[in-house]
């Protein structure tokens, strides 16, 4: 596994160099940046893998910085882990609706930072069935590893990776009924911890791309249960073209 490097956006200098530390010792390459202004330059000129990001932030604040950097297509790739210490339900479920990956509420252990961030690094290398194959083919759906795009009735979905990492998972095997906890483990690579809804917030947000470019919800929710993925019958697939 190569180097991953770390960007951490925060304004408070001892908690950027606790985690920098930690990070480092872990074998990570960070660097830090004490505004959202100077993490939106480095963003664009840098290649980072992931982003620990504060969001009271002088300026430019964090919630802001993520949504910016979910509308560049470019940095769709980078995984983002909000480190704050607005812990409240609404402000968790914001920042993932607004494109975050993850959400640590501050006091954090550092241990715990490193922990899911090497778990979600862990992800690229659990091989999933038939994962030899760069593209995983199910009828319309066509799943391009190599590029990590989501291409449905030949138009590609640009997904970020949380999303396209769950909807590749959900679509190995169609029909089979993954739990919440089960995607969590898959995805996020990490045992149950607290709130699964932040599954939920990222099916909602792939179902919202993949229903940009088809009719058809690949995604389904089996109440109670999880979710799974459909392929519509071939009757359907003839209607619609
Ligand atoms: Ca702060």
């Amino acid at each position: 596994m190569s180097t991953k490097r770390i960007l951490i956006v925060e304004d408070e200098r001892d908690i950027a160099e606790l985690l920098a530390y930690n990070l480092k010792k872990e074998g990570f390459e960070t660097q830090v940046c004490f505004s959202g202004e100077q993490a939106r330059t480095v963003l664009l000129q840098q290649e980072v893998q992931a982003v620990l990001l504060d969001i009271m932030l002088p300026g430019i604040d964090g919630l802001e910085l993520c949504r910016w950097l979910r509308q560049q297509p470019k940095l769709a790739h980078i995984f983002v882990i909000i480190v704050s210490a607005k812990s409240a339900e609404i402000d968790r479920i914001l920042g993932l609706e607004i494109g975050a990956d993850d959400y640590i509420s501050k006091p954090f252990s550092p241990r715990e930072v490193v922990a899911r961030l090497k778990a979600v690094f862990r992800r690229d290398r659990i091989t999933l069935p038939g994962e030899q194959d760069p593209v995983l083919t199910a009828g319309p759906v066509h799943i391009d590893r190599g590029r990590h795009v989501a291409r449905i009735d030949g138009q590609d979905t640009p997904l970020t990776k949380i999303e396209f990492d769950l909807f590749e998972c959900l679509a190995t095997q169609p029909g089979y009924v993954f739990t919440r906890q089960k995607l969590l483990q898959h995805v996020w690579g990490y045992d149950f911890y607290g709130d699964d809804r932040v599954v939920d917030v990222h099916i909602r947000r792939l179902r919202l791309k993949l229903k940009k470019v088809s009719k058809f919800d690949y995604v389904h929710t089996v109440h109670g249960v999880g979710y799974k993925f459909q392929l519509p019958a071939t009757g359907a697939l003839k209607t619609k073209n």
